[in-house]
């Protein structure tokens, strides 16, 4: 018998051939899981399963993944780790892919340059960066994502943002083709980057600055210094909101009066009006409501269009 890939648990109702054959495609390593709840792997902590769940073992395997959904014309999803995300109660049907895998985790440095994966943690990108006395994405230690996340959402904090000290992506195309691009084939926003609405990232080279390592963690301590004085500890998916041109979000929110405010287990946290924190046992819902309210107020009180910075998934 072929060896395949196990799969977790029952496939959902009109799934079984379809969870077999993508079983078959790909290697034993790949790991596939039926309903996996998406609330363990999301900050946020909140939302429903996806459909099947897939963590392919190599790129490889992932053009499988990728070529298997587009032949079938299911819906498909990239999940980073979940920091910029609010999933819906009813969770996202079709493939979510998630680049978890240690073949999709590392980061390899050479001179100034570090080659990451799009699964390796920004935490682990920072330290190592420490370790080599690299200069450049210190910004990143306190940002809870992972390098494709950080891609996409051109991740930023204090004053310097992802693209920034991008010097290449590495990344698939929906039929499983991959391309490396150099950063001026890359148009990035603020906090966006429109490419990888439809590719994946695979991972980038960050182009660093050699110092010393105590310069490095001298920076690094005195941002996280900065973070810990202004955001929630709880559970929560980062910035609710984009900053309107006019005035910071959570300055809004603060003057709006809705610090501490609730909807059912969600809370607008004390330290940071751009912050919805979960007390461990709100619902999408429950979130989303909150955020409606805000948004509601911000219009008719000060004629301030919010536009959430999180990302809303999935179904009701
Ligand atoms: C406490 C807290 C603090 C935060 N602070 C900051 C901050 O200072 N600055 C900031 O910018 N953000 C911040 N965030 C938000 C979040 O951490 C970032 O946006 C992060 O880059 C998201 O990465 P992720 O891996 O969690 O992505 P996810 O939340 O899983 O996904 C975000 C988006 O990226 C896409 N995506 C993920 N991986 C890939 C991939 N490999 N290829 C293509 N698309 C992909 C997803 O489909 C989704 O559209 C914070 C969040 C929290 C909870």
């Amino acid at each position: 018998m072929t060896e395949m890939a196990t799969i977790m648990d029952c496939p959902p109702p009109g799934w079984e051939p379809l969870v077999e054959e993508l079983a078959r495609r790909v290697s034993p390593a790949t790991v596939i899981h039926c309903h996996e709840p998406l609330a363990k792997r999301t900050t946020l902590r909140v939302g429903g399963p996806a459909e099947v769940y897939v963590e392919p073992a190599s790129e490889a395997d992932l053009a499988e993944v990728v070529k298997f959904v587009a032949e079938r014309a299911v819906d498909l999803f990239v999940l980073g780790r979940g920091s910029n995300l609010l999933v819906r109660d009813g969770g996202i049907r079709g493939v979510v892919i998630c680049l978890a895998h240690p073949s999709f985790s590392m980061v390899e440095i050479t001179g100034e340059r570090m080659r990451c994966g799009a699964g390796a943690k920004l935490k682990l990108v920072a330290v190592e960066a420490k370790r080599a006395g690299l200069s450049g994405v210190e910004f990143l230690e306190g940002i809870p994502g992972s390098v494709g996340g950080a891609l996409r959402m051109n991740a930023g904090a204090m004053g310097a943002w992802s693209f920034a000290v991008v010097e290449s992506v590495r990344i698939m195309d929906y039929a499983g083709r991959i391309h490396e691009r150099p950063v001026a084939e890359v148009p990035v926003e603020y906090r966006a980057c429109p490419l990888l609405k439809n590719h994946i990232a695979l991972g980038a080279v960050f182009k660093c600055n050699a110092t010393t390592r105590e310069e490095v963690a001298q920076r690094m301590n005195s941002f996280s210094v900065k973070r810990w004085d202004s955001q929630p500890a709880a559970p929560s998916a980062g910035c609710s909101f984009k900053n309107p041109a006019t005035i910071p979000a959570g300055r809004l929110v603060q003057e709006l009066g809705l610090k501490g405010h609730r909807v059912g287990g969600a809370m607008v946290s004390l330290e940071h009006g751009n912050f919805i924190v979960n007390d461990g046992c709100a619902t999408a819902k429950d979130v989303l409501d909150l955020m409606t309210l805000i948004q509601a107020r911000a219009k008719t009180e000060r004629g301030i269009e919010l536009h959430p910075e999180v990302e809303i998934v999935g179904v009701d």
